[in-house]
Protein backbone atom coordinates (compact mmCIF):
# COMPACT_ATOMS: atom_id res chain seq x y z
CA UNK A 1 0.00 0.00 0.00
CA UNK A 2 1.44 3.18 -0.85
CA UNK A 3 0.73 6.46 1.35
CA UNK A 4 -0.37 9.65 -0.02
CA UNK A 5 1.91 12.47 -0.70
CA UNK A 6 -0.61 14.14 1.50
CA UNK A 7 0.16 12.02 4.35
CA UNK A 8 3.78 11.37 3.74
CA UNK A 9 3.73 15.45 4.47
CA UNK A 10 2.39 15.23 7.49
CA UNK A 11 4.15 12.07 8.39
CA UNK A 12 7.33 14.33 7.71
CA UNK A 13 5.68 17.08 10.03
CA UNK A 14 5.50 15.06 12.88
CA UNK A 15 9.03 13.31 12.76
CA UNK A 16 10.41 16.53 12.22
CA UNK A 17 8.83 17.92 15.44
CA UNK A 18 9.32 14.94 17.43
CA UNK A 19 12.86 15.62 16.52
CA UNK A 20 13.33 19.21 17.80
CA UNK A 21 12.24 17.90 21.44
CA UNK A 22 15.73 18.45 23.31
CA UNK A 23 16.72 16.85 26.76
CA UNK A 24 16.85 19.30 29.25
CA UNK A 25 19.61 21.77 29.76
CA UNK A 26 20.03 21.18 33.39
CA UNK A 27 20.43 17.56 33.30
CA UNK A 28 24.45 18.01 32.22
CA UNK A 29 25.54 14.50 33.60
CA UNK A 30 23.07 12.50 31.53
CA UNK A 31 24.55 9.08 30.12
CA UNK A 32 23.40 10.37 26.48
CA UNK A 33 25.16 14.26 26.22
CA UNK A 34 27.61 13.21 24.22
CA UNK A 35 25.41 12.55 22.03
CA UNK A 36 24.13 15.94 21.90
CA UNK A 37 26.60 17.48 18.82
CA UNK A 38 24.77 14.79 16.74
CA UNK A 39 21.62 15.91 17.44
CA UNK A 40 20.81 18.37 14.68
CA UNK A 41 22.75 16.94 11.89
CA UNK A 42 20.92 13.47 12.84
CA UNK A 43 17.66 16.09 12.45
CA UNK A 44 18.63 16.98 9.35
CA UNK A 45 19.31 13.26 7.84
CA UNK A 46 16.29 12.07 8.78
CA UNK A 47 14.15 15.28 7.63
CA UNK A 48 15.77 14.99 4.07
CA UNK A 49 15.34 11.04 4.08
CA UNK A 50 11.71 11.88 5.00
CA UNK A 51 10.66 14.88 2.86
CA UNK A 52 11.30 12.76 -0.41
CA UNK A 53 10.79 9.32 -2.07
CA UNK A 54 14.25 9.56 -4.00
CA UNK A 55 15.31 5.64 -2.40
CA UNK A 56 11.30 4.31 -3.55
CA UNK A 57 11.91 5.84 -7.26
CA UNK A 58 15.78 4.79 -7.40
CA UNK A 59 14.70 1.15 -6.33
CA UNK A 60 11.80 1.70 -9.10
CA UNK A 61 13.84 3.03 -11.66
CA UNK A 62 16.64 -0.49 -11.19
CA UNK A 63 13.83 -2.91 -11.14
CA UNK A 64 12.01 -1.16 -14.22
CA UNK A 65 14.90 -0.63 -16.22
CA UNK A 66 17.12 -3.52 -15.52
CA UNK A 67 14.64 -6.70 -13.99
CA UNK A 68 15.91 -8.93 -11.79
CA UNK A 69 20.17 -9.45 -12.06
CA UNK A 70 21.54 -13.26 -11.70
CA UNK A 71 25.15 -13.49 -11.57
CA UNK A 72 26.67 -13.43 -14.62
CA UNK A 73 23.63 -11.79 -16.44
CA UNK A 74 23.73 -8.78 -18.77
CA UNK A 75 21.36 -7.23 -16.81
CA UNK A 76 23.28 -7.53 -13.65
CA UNK A 77 26.57 -5.69 -15.29
CA UNK A 78 24.38 -2.77 -16.87
CA UNK A 79 22.96 -2.64 -13.35
CA UNK A 80 26.19 -2.20 -11.79
CA UNK A 81 27.49 0.41 -14.40
CA UNK A 82 24.32 2.12 -14.07
CA UNK A 83 25.14 2.73 -10.06
CA UNK A 84 28.57 3.95 -11.08
CA UNK A 85 27.58 6.43 -12.98
CA UNK A 86 24.83 7.27 -10.37
CA UNK A 87 27.41 7.45 -7.45
CA UNK A 88 29.30 9.62 -9.21
CA UNK A 89 26.72 11.49 -10.04
CA UNK A 90 25.40 11.60 -6.10
CA UNK A 91 28.43 13.42 -5.59
CA UNK A 92 30.31 9.76 -3.79
CA UNK A 93 34.22 9.74 -4.15
CA UNK A 94 36.20 6.74 -5.05
CA UNK A 95 33.62 5.36 -6.84
CA UNK A 96 34.99 2.23 -8.46
CA UNK A 97 33.78 -1.39 -9.46
CA UNK A 98 36.09 -4.49 -8.15
CA UNK A 99 36.26 -7.46 -10.42
CA UNK A 100 34.63 -10.43 -8.96
CA UNK A 101 34.57 -14.14 -10.94
CA UNK A 102 31.26 -15.28 -10.39
CA UNK A 103 29.17 -19.10 -11.36
CA UNK A 104 26.97 -18.22 -14.00
CA UNK A 105 24.17 -20.36 -13.71
CA UNK A 106 21.02 -20.37 -16.42
CA UNK A 107 17.60 -21.55 -15.99
CA UNK A 108 16.50 -22.51 -19.99
CA UNK A 109 13.25 -23.42 -20.10
CA UNK A 110 11.74 -25.99 -17.42
CA UNK A 111 7.94 -27.43 -16.79
CA UNK A 112 6.72 -30.06 -14.68
CA UNK A 113 3.08 -31.65 -15.06
CA UNK A 114 1.05 -34.72 -13.44
CA UNK A 115 1.58 -37.32 -16.56
CA UNK A 116 -1.12 -39.40 -14.79
CA UNK A 117 -3.26 -40.24 -13.44
CA UNK A 118 -4.68 -36.71 -15.85
CA UNK A 119 -2.52 -34.53 -17.21
CA UNK A 120 -2.24 -30.89 -15.51
CA UNK A 121 0.38 -28.82 -15.36
CA UNK A 122 2.28 -27.33 -12.16
CA UNK A 123 3.67 -24.11 -10.95
CA UNK A 124 7.40 -24.63 -10.46
CA UNK A 125 10.68 -22.91 -10.11
CA UNK A 126 13.82 -24.60 -10.86
CA UNK A 127 16.08 -24.41 -7.97
CA UNK A 128 19.98 -22.30 -8.08
CA UNK A 129 22.68 -24.62 -8.86
CA UNK A 130 20.77 -27.57 -10.37
CA UNK A 131 21.67 -29.52 -13.30
CA UNK A 132 19.33 -29.86 -15.89
CA UNK A 133 16.82 -33.15 -17.00
CA UNK A 134 17.62 -35.06 -20.38
CA UNK A 135 15.62 -32.69 -23.22
CA UNK A 136 12.92 -35.55 -22.83
CA UNK A 137 12.76 -35.17 -19.20
CA UNK A 138 12.95 -36.82 -16.22
CA UNK A 139 9.03 -39.37 -15.89
CA UNK A 140 8.99 -40.96 -12.60
CA UNK A 141 6.34 -42.04 -9.94
CA UNK A 142 5.90 -39.95 -6.76
CA UNK A 143 7.00 -40.32 -3.56
CA UNK A 144 6.00 -37.48 -1.10
CA UNK A 145 7.85 -36.98 2.54
CA UNK A 146 7.47 -35.04 5.18
CA UNK A 147 11.21 -34.81 6.81
CA UNK A 148 14.27 -36.43 6.33
CA UNK A 149 12.92 -39.34 8.77
CA UNK A 150 10.36 -40.01 6.43
CA UNK A 151 12.92 -40.29 3.78
CA UNK A 152 14.91 -42.94 5.72
CA UNK A 153 11.87 -44.75 6.59
CA UNK A 154 10.94 -44.63 3.04
CA UNK A 155 14.24 -47.13 2.16
CA UNK A 156 13.94 -48.84 -1.21
CA UNK A 157 10.54 -47.12 -1.91
CA UNK A 158 12.49 -43.79 -3.10
CA UNK A 159 14.41 -45.90 -6.03
CA UNK A 160 13.82 -44.77 -9.18
CA UNK A 161 11.44 -42.13 -7.88
CA UNK A 162 10.77 -38.03 -8.23
CA UNK A 163 10.69 -37.55 -4.36
CA UNK A 164 8.57 -34.35 -2.78
CA UNK A 165 9.72 -32.75 0.29
CA UNK A 166 6.32 -31.42 1.63
CA UNK A 167 7.24 -29.76 4.57
CA UNK A 168 5.43 -26.84 5.90
CA UNK A 169 7.22 -23.37 6.46
CA UNK A 170 7.92 -22.62 9.91
CA UNK A 171 10.94 -20.52 10.04
CA UNK A 172 13.77 -19.82 7.14
CA UNK A 173 16.33 -21.72 9.21
CA UNK A 174 14.51 -24.61 9.92
CA UNK A 175 12.45 -24.74 6.24
CA UNK A 176 15.62 -23.74 4.27
CA UNK A 177 17.82 -27.20 4.77
CA UNK A 178 15.14 -29.16 2.71
CA UNK A 179 15.79 -26.70 -0.23
CA UNK A 180 19.93 -27.14 0.26
CA UNK A 181 20.40 -30.62 1.23
CA UNK A 182 17.06 -32.33 0.75
CA UNK A 183 18.69 -33.39 -3.31
CA UNK A 184 21.42 -34.65 -2.30
CA UNK A 185 19.57 -36.54 0.55
CA UNK A 186 17.08 -38.08 -2.33
CA UNK A 187 20.09 -39.04 -4.67
CA UNK A 188 21.62 -40.87 -1.53
CA UNK A 189 18.07 -43.03 -1.11
CA UNK A 190 18.35 -43.12 -4.91
CA UNK A 191 15.94 -41.24 -6.28
CA UNK A 192 15.96 -39.55 -9.77
CA UNK A 193 14.33 -36.17 -9.11
CA UNK A 194 13.68 -33.64 -6.07
CA UNK A 195 10.71 -31.25 -5.39
CA UNK A 196 10.64 -29.23 -2.84
CA UNK A 197 7.81 -27.26 -1.34
CA UNK A 198 8.62 -23.81 -1.53
CA UNK A 199 10.02 -22.20 1.22
CA UNK A 200 7.81 -19.63 2.06
CA UNK A 201 4.91 -18.89 4.08
CA UNK A 202 1.57 -20.12 1.56
CA UNK A 203 0.94 -17.24 -1.07
CA UNK A 204 -1.14 -17.18 -4.61
CA UNK A 205 0.44 -20.30 -5.72
CA UNK A 206 4.05 -18.79 -6.10
CA UNK A 207 7.04 -21.02 -5.89
CA UNK A 208 9.88 -19.74 -4.48
CA UNK A 209 13.68 -20.82 -6.28
CA UNK A 210 17.00 -20.71 -4.08
CA UNK A 211 20.45 -22.47 -3.97
CA UNK A 212 20.38 -25.89 -3.75
CA UNK A 213 24.04 -27.36 -2.29
CA UNK A 214 25.02 -30.89 -4.17
CA UNK A 215 26.68 -32.89 -1.38
CA UNK A 216 30.06 -34.34 -2.65
CA UNK A 217 30.36 -37.78 -3.80
CA UNK A 218 26.64 -37.97 -4.69
CA UNK A 219 24.74 -37.96 -7.57
CA UNK A 220 23.74 -34.61 -9.02
CA UNK A 221 19.73 -34.75 -9.65
CA UNK A 222 17.72 -32.18 -11.01
CA UNK A 223 15.35 -30.30 -8.11
CA UNK A 224 12.89 -27.73 -8.78
CA UNK A 225 10.33 -26.07 -6.14
CA UNK A 226 6.41 -26.29 -6.58
CA UNK A 227 3.90 -24.07 -5.05
CA UNK A 228 2.32 -24.96 -1.28
CA UNK A 229 -1.12 -25.41 -3.28
CA UNK A 230 0.27 -27.57 -5.49
CA UNK A 231 2.23 -30.06 -2.70
CA UNK A 232 -1.22 -29.91 -0.86
CA UNK A 233 -2.86 -31.17 -3.89
CA UNK A 234 -0.27 -33.83 -4.77
CA UNK A 235 -0.67 -34.76 -0.87
CA UNK A 236 -4.56 -35.02 -1.06
CA UNK A 237 -4.06 -37.01 -3.81
CA UNK A 238 -1.83 -39.78 -2.87
CA UNK A 239 -3.92 -39.59 0.67
CA UNK A 240 -6.47 -40.89 -1.37
CA UNK A 241 -4.45 -43.43 -2.64
CA UNK A 242 -3.32 -42.04 -6.04
CA UNK A 243 -0.17 -43.19 -8.24
CA UNK A 244 1.04 -40.29 -9.15
CA UNK A 245 3.43 -40.13 -12.17
CA UNK A 246 5.28 -36.66 -12.98
CA UNK A 247 7.31 -35.58 -15.77
CA UNK A 248 10.31 -32.96 -14.60
CA UNK A 249 12.07 -31.03 -17.76
CA UNK A 250 14.94 -28.35 -17.07
CA UNK A 251 17.54 -26.63 -19.23
CA UNK A 252 19.12 -25.49 -16.54
CA UNK A 253 23.08 -25.44 -16.72
CA UNK A 254 26.23 -23.79 -15.66
CA UNK A 255 28.55 -21.69 -18.25
CA UNK A 256 31.85 -20.56 -17.60
CA UNK A 257 32.04 -18.15 -14.65
CA UNK A 258 31.54 -14.58 -15.69
CA UNK A 259 32.86 -10.70 -14.41
CA UNK A 260 31.19 -8.99 -12.46
CA UNK A 261 31.91 -6.63 -9.28
CA UNK A 262 31.34 -5.04 -6.35
CA UNK A 263 30.41 -1.41 -6.43
CA UNK A 264 31.91 0.88 -4.21
CA UNK A 265 31.39 4.66 -3.08
CA UNK A 266 32.70 6.65 0.11
CA UNK A 267 32.37 10.09 1.55
CA UNK A 268 36.22 10.08 2.56
CA UNK A 269 36.77 10.92 6.29
CA UNK A 270 38.09 14.35 7.33
CA UNK A 271 40.42 13.07 10.44
CA UNK A 272 40.64 9.35 9.78
CA UNK A 273 39.61 7.99 6.14
CA UNK A 274 42.08 4.95 6.76
CA UNK A 275 39.14 3.77 9.26
CA UNK A 276 36.08 2.47 7.03
CA UNK A 277 32.00 2.40 8.38
CA UNK A 278 30.62 0.13 5.69
CA UNK A 279 27.06 -0.08 4.61
CA UNK A 280 25.91 -2.51 2.32
CA UNK A 281 23.31 -4.89 0.45
CA UNK A 282 23.91 -7.27 -2.33
CA UNK A 283 22.89 -5.87 -6.14
CA UNK A 284 22.51 -9.25 -7.78
CA UNK A 285 19.15 -11.41 -7.21
CA UNK A 286 17.44 -14.32 -8.09
CA UNK A 287 16.12 -14.59 -11.97
CA UNK A 288 12.63 -14.06 -11.11
CA UNK A 289 10.49 -11.15 -10.06
CA UNK A 290 12.76 -7.90 -10.07
CA UNK A 291 15.00 -8.25 -6.88
CA UNK A 292 13.19 -5.56 -5.52
CA UNK A 293 12.96 -6.62 -1.32
CA UNK A 294 15.86 -9.00 -1.63
CA UNK A 295 17.80 -7.25 -2.13
CA UNK A 296 17.75 -4.01 -4.73
CA UNK A 297 15.96 -2.13 -1.46
CA UNK A 298 18.84 -3.05 1.02
CA UNK A 299 21.01 -1.54 -1.62
CA UNK A 300 19.20 1.66 -2.50
CA UNK A 301 18.90 2.64 1.29
CA UNK A 302 22.81 2.03 2.35
CA UNK A 303 23.66 3.84 -1.23
CA UNK A 304 21.05 6.86 0.35
CA UNK A 305 22.83 7.07 3.43
CA UNK A 306 25.59 8.69 1.72
CA UNK A 307 23.91 10.27 -0.73
CA UNK A 308 21.60 12.36 2.53
CA UNK A 309 25.39 13.19 3.59
CA UNK A 310 26.67 14.27 0.63
CA UNK A 311 23.56 16.08 -0.04
CA UNK A 312 24.29 17.52 3.47
CA UNK A 313 27.93 18.12 3.38
CA UNK A 314 27.96 16.31 6.10
CA UNK A 315 31.57 14.93 6.70
CA UNK A 316 32.10 12.83 9.33
CA UNK A 317 35.91 12.24 11.24
CA UNK A 318 35.85 8.62 9.11
CA UNK A 319 35.21 7.48 6.07
CA UNK A 320 31.36 6.19 5.27
CA UNK A 321 31.70 2.85 2.25
CA UNK A 322 28.89 1.83 0.70
CA UNK A 323 29.12 -1.63 -0.99
CA UNK A 324 26.87 -3.32 -3.48
CA UNK A 325 27.89 -7.04 -3.68
CA UNK A 326 27.76 -9.15 -5.68
CA UNK A 327 26.79 -13.11 -6.57
CA UNK A 328 25.42 -13.18 -2.47
CA UNK A 329 22.84 -15.70 -3.71
CA UNK A 330 24.36 -18.77 -5.26
CA UNK A 331 27.78 -18.23 -4.55
CA UNK A 332 28.88 -15.39 -1.89
CA UNK A 333 32.42 -14.48 -4.00
CA UNK A 334 31.75 -10.84 -3.94
CA UNK A 335 31.58 -10.80 -0.10
CA UNK A 336 34.76 -13.46 -0.09
CA UNK A 337 36.12 -11.16 -2.78
CA UNK A 338 36.49 -8.19 -0.31
CA UNK A 339 37.81 -10.10 2.56
CA UNK A 340 40.51 -11.24 0.33
CA UNK A 341 41.33 -8.07 -0.92
CA UNK A 342 40.82 -5.92 2.10
CA UNK A 343 42.76 -8.58 4.48
CA UNK A 344 45.56 -6.28 5.15
CA UNK A 345 42.79 -2.99 5.98
CA UNK A 346 40.36 -4.79 7.72
CA UNK A 347 41.43 -4.07 11.01
CA UNK A 348 40.65 -0.57 10.01
CA UNK A 349 36.99 -1.35 9.65
CA UNK A 350 35.26 -0.09 12.56
CA UNK A 351 31.88 -1.96 11.49
CA UNK A 352 30.14 -3.28 8.73
CA UNK A 353 26.29 -3.18 8.17
CA UNK A 354 24.28 -4.80 5.92
CA UNK A 355 20.19 -4.56 4.86
CA UNK A 356 19.18 -7.75 3.15
CA UNK A 357 15.84 -8.49 5.20
CA UNK A 358 13.74 -6.16 3.17
CA UNK A 359 13.15 -2.66 3.18
CA UNK A 360 9.81 -2.58 5.06
CA UNK A 361 9.13 -0.45 7.97
CA UNK A 362 12.56 0.01 9.82
CA UNK A 363 12.08 -1.40 13.78
CA UNK A 364 15.97 -0.81 14.27
CA UNK A 365 19.19 -2.73 13.45
CA UNK A 366 20.31 -5.98 15.27
CA UNK A 367 24.27 -5.47 16.45
CA UNK A 368 26.96 -8.17 17.21
CA UNK A 369 29.86 -6.25 19.24
CA UNK A 370 31.34 -5.97 22.57
CA UNK A 371 29.04 -4.76 25.85
CA UNK A 372 30.67 -1.52 25.96
CA UNK A 373 29.91 -1.12 21.83
CA UNK A 374 26.61 -2.35 22.88
CA UNK A 375 25.77 0.18 25.09
CA UNK A 376 27.09 2.88 22.52
CA UNK A 377 25.09 1.63 19.72
CA UNK A 378 21.65 1.79 21.85
CA UNK A 379 22.22 5.41 22.64
CA UNK A 380 22.89 6.28 18.71
CA UNK A 381 19.32 4.72 18.32
CA UNK A 382 17.89 7.01 20.54
CA UNK A 383 18.25 9.59 17.92
CA UNK A 384 15.86 7.05 15.88
CA UNK A 385 13.18 7.41 18.13
CA UNK A 386 10.65 9.96 16.57
CA UNK A 387 10.72 7.11 13.64
CA UNK A 388 10.45 4.60 15.93
CA UNK A 389 13.26 2.67 15.26
CA UNK A 390 15.40 3.08 18.05
CA UNK A 391 15.83 -1.34 18.71
CA UNK A 392 18.90 -2.49 19.57
CA UNK A 393 18.24 -6.47 18.48
CA UNK A 394 21.29 -9.10 20.07
CA UNK A 395 22.60 -10.40 16.53
CA UNK A 396 23.54 -8.38 13.44
CA UNK A 397 25.18 -9.46 10.27
CA UNK A 398 24.63 -10.44 6.88
CA UNK A 399 26.09 -13.40 4.58
CA UNK A 400 28.27 -10.57 2.27
CA UNK A 401 29.93 -8.62 5.41
CA UNK A 402 29.87 -12.33 7.04
CA UNK A 403 33.69 -13.48 5.45
CA UNK A 404 35.28 -9.80 6.28
CA UNK A 405 33.28 -9.70 10.05
CA UNK A 406 34.62 -13.27 10.96
CA UNK A 407 38.12 -12.33 9.75
CA UNK A 408 38.95 -9.51 11.37
CA UNK A 409 36.33 -9.78 14.36
CA UNK A 410 34.17 -6.48 13.30
CA UNK A 411 31.49 -4.92 14.98
CA UNK A 412 28.45 -5.70 12.66
CA UNK A 413 24.91 -4.69 12.00
CA UNK A 414 21.86 -5.34 10.60
CA UNK A 415 18.90 -2.95 9.37
CA UNK A 416 15.83 -4.95 11.09
CA UNK A 417 12.56 -4.16 9.41
CA UNK A 418 8.94 -5.55 10.07
CA UNK A 419 7.50 -7.51 7.08
CA UNK A 420 6.78 -10.59 5.26
CA UNK A 421 9.98 -10.91 3.57
CA UNK A 422 9.69 -14.75 2.99
CA UNK A 423 6.70 -14.28 1.63
CA UNK A 424 8.46 -12.31 -1.65
CA UNK A 425 11.85 -13.29 -1.73
CA UNK A 426 13.25 -15.71 -4.80
CA UNK A 427 9.89 -15.43 -6.41
CA UNK A 428 8.48 -13.79 -9.04
CA UNK A 429 6.35 -11.16 -7.19
CA UNK A 430 9.12 -9.84 -5.88
CA UNK A 431 8.88 -6.34 -7.10
CA UNK A 432 8.68 -2.80 -6.23
CA UNK A 433 4.76 -2.19 -5.46
CA UNK A 434 5.34 -3.85 -2.14
CA UNK A 435 7.33 -1.59 -0.88
CA UNK A 436 6.20 1.46 0.76
CA UNK A 437 8.02 5.11 -0.41
CA UNK A 438 7.69 6.15 3.43
CA UNK A 439 9.45 2.73 5.20
CA UNK A 440 11.99 3.42 2.50
CA UNK A 441 12.92 6.75 3.43
CA UNK A 442 12.76 5.97 7.14
CA UNK A 443 15.34 2.85 6.21
CA UNK A 444 17.86 5.86 4.50
CA UNK A 445 17.18 8.03 7.35
CA UNK A 446 18.10 4.91 10.49
CA UNK A 447 21.02 3.75 8.65
CA UNK A 448 22.34 7.52 7.30
CA UNK A 449 22.11 8.30 10.93
CA UNK A 450 23.91 5.66 12.57
CA UNK A 451 26.67 5.79 10.22
CA UNK A 452 27.25 8.77 10.58
CA UNK A 453 27.51 8.95 14.15
CA UNK A 454 29.24 6.23 14.38
CA UNK A 455 32.08 7.27 12.00
CA UNK A 456 32.19 10.67 13.55
CA UNK A 457 32.52 10.00 17.51
CA UNK A 458 35.64 10.84 19.02
CA UNK A 459 36.93 7.64 20.05
CA UNK A 460 36.73 4.34 17.51
CA UNK A 461 33.68 1.95 18.40
CA UNK A 462 34.98 -0.83 20.27
ZN1 LIG B 1 19.23 -11.38 -0.09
Amino acid sequence: MLMSSHRFVLAVGLVVSLLALRPSAQTPTRQDAWLDPYRDNSAHLLGEALSSRHAWERLAEVGDTFGHRLSGSRALEDAIDWAVTEMKKDGLENVRKELVKVPHWVRGQESLEIVSPRRHALVMLGMGNSVGTPAEGIEAELLIVRSFDELTAAGARARGRIVLFNVPFTTYGETVQFRSAGPSRAATAGAVAALVRSVGPAGLRTPHTGALRYADGVAQIPAAAITTEDADRLQRMVDRGNTIRLRLRMEAAFLPDADSYNVIGEIRGREKPEEVIVVSGHFDSWDVGTGSTDDGGGCIVTWEALRLMRKLNIRPRRTVRVVLWTNEENGLRGGNAYRDRYRDHLANHVLMMESDSGVFRPTGFGFTGSDAARATVRDIATLLRGIQAERIGPNGGGADIGPSVEAARIPSMSLEVEGNYFLLHHTPADTIDKIDPMDMARASGAIAVMAYVIADMPDRLR
